[in-house]
């Protein structure tokens, strides 16, 4: 078979093996932005996106509900994870969201939290402007083409999927982590990587729900509720998140808690979570409160206790929780130990995790090719000529558009340098 560069833009055809300046493997955020930030600097080279499925960027559509939060107004590298400890200088090196998708024609917008989304609201606004500007540079897209082993002979690669091949000067590895296979991340490239030799942090899910018991959930199945939501371990507050927390039959979920997600990479079988239903209120307050509510509902049972501040199956768990009693019991007559337990209940509802959910309910990928392997330019110091973008690497972010801000800068600064490295350097290791 024989792949060649079609002069019709955008569209790969494959006929035989393709040649090309600089081959990206994986046609996710990080991918794309690679493609044009590699292309940008240097209209004369070819550039082909190897991606396994039929089409380029369908994570992207999935982002932000379909709306795609593409990136924040507040980064900071608080909100990063991970080895990779160059993280905001990757950033500061590439335009900011809004220059960037600005220049491909898409008007971006922000929320009160600092979310940024494009205008339109739907993330196919984002992918198409990817796909249109990278085809305008003659970026070719060669789709279901599984990257399996990657070579290198005489200074060029070779990059092999079942039945085809792509040989190029320059490899940049785009081909994401484990999360949310069902969008052709497998972890595929990271274990190729590994076999080769390259360090890897451990990996688990991150912007994840955490599993819990199902006996300590039950009753709570589909309760949200606004409160403050902590990991400890060993006694210790790890970290604190605030926002809505919500119950499935077997898991605690949320932003606020997915948010706590990457921390099962170091505490793995010694996390545990705890709510604070009631952050306004101290215990005493607390206390008092529920006081007055025993009296202004004394007559009614144990069921009614708390129906005026919670959901009824929240009420009702938190009730039998704490109390034991039967719920038929009336509310006059419980004791104040047992009013102080409810009130300690409501601040410090403790669960204990029993593992990361599976990757498919998984955003991101904690863990990844180590920071150690790559240089600030993104390039590999094991071997000459292939880079790194996006969650590949050792980097995850907080949800709020920080994960897809990771894969826009680190493309882009890959597909630069990597272009940049063409001009100059070995001129082009093609001629060689
Ligand atoms: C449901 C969901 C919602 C999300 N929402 C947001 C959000 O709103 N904001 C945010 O910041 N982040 C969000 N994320 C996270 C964000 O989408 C990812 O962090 C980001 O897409 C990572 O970009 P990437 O290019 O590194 O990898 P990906 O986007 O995962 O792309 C990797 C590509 O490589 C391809 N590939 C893999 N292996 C091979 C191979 N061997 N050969 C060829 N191709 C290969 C894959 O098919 C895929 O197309 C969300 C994730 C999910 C799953």
């Amino acid at each position: 078979m024989i792949y060649y560069f079609s002069e019709s833009a955008g569209e790969a055809v494959m006929e035989n093996r393709i040649k090309a300046d600089i081959a990206i493997v994986g046609g996710g955020a990080s991918g794309l932005a690679a493609a044009i930030g590699a292309a940008g600097a240097n209209a004369t080279l070819k550039v082909v996106i190897a991606e396994r499925l039929d089409k380029t960027g369908r994570k992207i559509l999935a982002t932000g509900n379909g709306r795609c939060n593409l990136s924040n107004r507040n980064l900071s590298g608080k909100a990063y994870h991970g080895s990779v400890n160059n993280v905001m200088d990757v950033i500061a090196e590439t335009p900011s969201a809004e220059e960037f998708f600005g220049e491909l024609g898409v008007l971006c917008t922000s929320d009160e939290q600092g979310r940024i989304y494009p205008y339109s609201s739907s993330a196919a606004s984002v992918l198409n402007a990817l796909r249109i500007r990278s085809a305008a540079l003659g970026v070719k897209e060669v789709c279901g083409f599984e990257v399996k082993s990657i070579e290198k002979k005489n200074g060029r690669f070779l990059l092999r999927s079942e039945d085809r091949e792509i040989e190029c000067s320059r490899v940049i590895i785009a081909a994401g982590g484990y999360a949310a296979p069902s969008f052709g991340t497998d972890g595929g490239m990271m274990r190729l990587f590994r076999e080769k030799g390259y360090r890897t942090a451990k990996i688990c899910p991150a912007v994840a729900p955490f599993k819990v018991s199902r006996e300590a959930l039950k009753g709570l199945k589909g309760v949200r509720v606004k409160g403050k939501i902590a990991a400890l371990s060993d006694g210790k507050v790890l970290r604190e998140e605030y926002g809505e927390i919500q119950f499935t039959e077997s898991t605690v979920s949320g932003i606020c808690v997915f948010n706590l997600a990457y921390l099962m990479s170091q505490y793995e079988g010694r996390l545990s979570l705890r709510a604070d239903l009631m952050p306004e209120m101290s215990v005493k307050k607390l206390e008092e409160y529920l006081f007055s509510v025993q009296y202004q509902r004394y007559d009614c049972t144990l069921e009614e206790l708390l129906t005026g501040i919670f959901v009824k199956n929240l009420a009702v768990y938190l009730v039998k929780r704490a109390v034991g009693r039967p719920l038929t019991d009336k509310i006059s007559a419980l004791k104040y130990g047992e009013l102080h337990r409810l009130a300690e209940l409501i601040k410090s509802l403790e669960f204990e995790v029993t593992g990361s959910s599976p990757w498919q309910n998984a955003q991101v990928t904690s863990g990844g090719i180590h920071g150690s392997c790559i240089n600030a330019r993104l390039e590999s110091k094991l071997d000459r000529g292939v880079y790194f973008a996006g969650e590949i690497l050792d980097v995850d972010g907080d949800c709020g558009g920080y994960n897809l801000q990771w894969a826009w800068s680190s493309g882009l600064l890959a597909g630069r340098s990597c272009a940049e490295s063409l001009k100059t350097g070995a001129k082009n290791d093609q001629d060689k």
